[in-house]
């Protein structure tokens, strides 16, 4: 169980993807929350898709069913943790 998570963990954690949690609680890990990504997307999803899964904003984000959108240098430009590792590449 990661009941023992708090708000404030989710906070942390869209910030270091650029963006925010607009929900103002925190209602459980498979819980629906409200989430703003970097480039002020609003989007519903669960902290398990996104911490466990890796997923973020739907609308900025290629689908599994289509990846031939992702360009590092859209997302990294708002996303510190792409970021990070867009820089670090050769
Ligand atoms: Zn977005």
């Amino acid at each position: 169980m990661r009941e023992d998570r708090t708000r404030e963990d989710l906070v942390d954690f869209a910030r270091s993807r650029g963006g925010r949690l607009l929900t103002e609680t925190y209602d459980g890990w498979g819980a629906l929350h409200r989430w703003v990504c970097g480039r002020d997307h609003s989007f519903k999803a669960s902290p398990r898709l996104l911490v466990d899964g890796g997923y973020w904003c739907p609308e900025c984000l290629p689908t599994v069913e289509d990846a031939s959108g992702w360009d590092w240098d859209f997302h990294a430009e708002v996303d510190p943790l792409l970021a990070r590792f867009h820089q670090s590449r050769p």
